[in-house]
């Protein structure tokens, strides 16, 4: 397992074009010079599997992880990788009429520590669900691990360990600096490239 230091990430995650520099309006319709795509990391396997490793690498020595759980859909790429790197077992969770389960017959047996892995965490709604879940059933949830930390307050109470700390700046469209520039505006949700 070899670890990873925040430079490196950030320089495999800008090679995949997961991190983009531009201008780019946001679904909040504010705007930034950066959008992170983390989805482009798990196009390709073999940084998904070295990232995974550095998430495992970068986990306390004596974390004892039984199983990983994941919430759908960001994590469960990542979270695959990451029991894979541990040898353990994996599953996800997934919303039912809005409440997030798990589903599929997947268990948490009674006592299990369990690493939850989510691909961006900002607040961590989703990943704090998740970690409820675990608890209900039984099991110990040890730690959140993620590729990317957003940044800010969070909604779980168990360490978080992010492989990289990324706080993007975003604002109103009228105090655009990029706008004044008239640098062409690209949104994340069309075909379009950025560069
Ligand atoms: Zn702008």
């Amino acid at each position: 397992m070899h670890e990873m230091t925040e430079a490196e990430v950030l320089q495999a995650l800008k090679e995949a074009r997961a991190i983009l520099h531009g201008h780019f309006q946001l679904t909040s319709g504010r705007h930034s010079d950066t959008y992170v795509q983390c989805a482009r990391v798990l196009e390709d396997p073999t940084l998904t599997t070295r990232l995974a490793e550095a998430i495992v690498a970068a986990l306390p020595g004596d974390s004892g992880i039984d199983l990983v759980a994941a919430p759908a859909v960001g994590g469960i790429v990542i979270g695959f990788a990451v029991a894979q790197a541990l040898g353990v077992r994996f599953i996800f969770s997934e919303r039912e009429n809005g409440a997030m389960c798990f589903r599929r017959a997947f268990d948490v047996p009674e006592g299990a520590r369990v690493l939850v892995v989510e691909d961006v965490v900002t607040t961590g709604g989703s990943v704090a669900e998740v970690v409820g879940l675990v608890r209900e059933a039984g099991g110990v949830p040890v730690a959140v691990a993620s590729l990317i930390d957003r940044g800010g307050p969070k909604a779980f109470d168990v360490p978080l360990h992010p492989l990289l700390r990324l706080e993007v700046d975003s604002w109103e469209p009228d105090s655009c600096a990029l706008c004044a520039e008239g640098v062409g505006l690209y949104s994340p949700g069309s075909r379009r490239t950025a560069k």
